[in-house]
């Protein structure tokens, strides 16, 4: 048993079961033994790969896609440039170096990372010394500062704790986590007198599992918006769709799915994000798949661009690179992005009307 597994065993013999949600948030950020708390999850050696590692592409063409937004924003100034969960920095990094020729951005911009991990933050403080920009950390998007944001948040939302709500033959339980034979284990609530009034609880068929990640999200919606207002961009990135179906909750351990509930604190746990609760509660909103915002976004001109410069292994790994972000069987189209705004804003770059 992890030393995290020993704690939860004892809390919820002391106290009951626990919801997934729980489960999810100490799992992955317990101040001790959480996952990004102590691990080193990203990159090769890690669990997982994301993008901005796969390809510094993915960072330069987000960070000229906030740029341009500024621009078609008249260029406010002071204004936030932001991202929810950095992980290494790489991103920010790449959108830096990609954005050092627009014209007063730079000059204007305040780099703000919102980051729950100390110890990654290190990493990123690091990663981004030869930017030219120092950047602020906050722990919560609810310390945003008051003024225009652009804003980027990739595999973020994943990571945000959510329930899951069953309809069985008498009626809605929420699954927990509960011991069995004195491990974790799942089981279900008694039926519950009411469930949260969304779409997707209005949709089920008996049998069906609900996930329910608005509380989580309303949070997130509830401290950009009114950032929103004064002018700005928030684009989220993740693996999900608008509204999905089953229990989408996984754990990744050194790059193999695990038992959710094997290997608490030391296993990846996500859960395909649903953009509609997120999307619904803003003023404005665009939503394509990743692929189709890269191509618009000119990745396959950055790649060309790049190319000549590479040989052997490098070559491959590039042009690898470009498919894998942008093939439709692959994160090109599992993977999607929304944009929220202000309502008027002009539309972001990288969508079609
Ligand atoms: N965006 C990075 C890393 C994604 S992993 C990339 O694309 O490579 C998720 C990141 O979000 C980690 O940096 C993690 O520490 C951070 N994180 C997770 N939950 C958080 C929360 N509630 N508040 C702030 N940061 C959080």
């Amino acid at each position: 048993m992890t030393p995290l597994a020993r704690l939860l065993v004892e809390r919820i013999r002391e106290a009951g079961p626990i919801s997934v949600a729980d489960y999810m948030a100490e799992c992955l950020l317990h101040p001790v033994h959480g996952y990004y708390t102590t691990r080193e999850p990203f990159g090769a050696t890690g669990d997982f790969v994301t993008s901005p590692v796969i390809t510094q592409m993915f960072g330069e063409l987000f960070g000229l896609a906030l740029a341009q937004a500024w621009l078609d924003q008249g260029a406010p100034s002071p204004f936030t440039l932001a991202e929810l969960g950095p992980g290494w920095g790489v991103l920010m990094a790449d959108a830096l170096r990609a954005t050092r020729r627009v014209p007063g951005f730079h000059a204007a911009a305040r780099l703000v990372l919102v980051e729950a991990s100390p110890r990654l933050r290190a990493v990123q403080a690091n990663t981004l010394a030869a930017s030219g920009l120092t950047p602020d950390w906050l722990d919560r998007i609810e310390d945003l500062p008051d003024r225009p944001t652009f804003l980027i948040a990739n595999e973020f939302l994943d990571a945000l704790p959510i329930r899951q709500f069953l309809l069985s033959p008498e009626g809605w339980r929420e699954r927990l986590v509960g011991l069995a034979d004195g491990t974790l284990a799942f089981g279900l609530s008694a039926p519950l007198p009411m469930v949260p009034d969304t779409p997707a609880f209005g949709a089920a068929q008996p049998g069906d599992l609900v996930e329910h990640s608005a509380p989580a999200q309303a949070a997130v919606a509830a401290a950009l918006c009114p950032i929103l207002a004064h002018g700005g961009l928030a684009l989220f990135i993740d693996y999900g769709g608008w509204r999905s179906r089953g229990d989408t909750l996984q754990a990744l351990r050194a790059h193999r799915f695990d038992d959710v509930l094997a290997h608490p604190g030391e296993a990846d746990l996500t859960a395909h994000v649903d953009f509609e609760p997120l999307a619904a509660l803003a003023p404005a909103h665009a939503y394509a798949p990743q692929g189709e915002v890269l191509m618009r976004l000119g990745i396959e001109t950055r790649a060309a661009q790049l190319a000549p410069r590479l040989a052997g292994a490098e070559l491959e790994n590039h042009q690898a690179a470009l498919a894998r972000l942008t093939d439709r069987d692959k994160m090109g189209s599992l993977f999607k992005v929304l944009a929220l705004t202000r309502a008027g804003a002009p539309l972001p770059p990288g969508f079609a009307p």
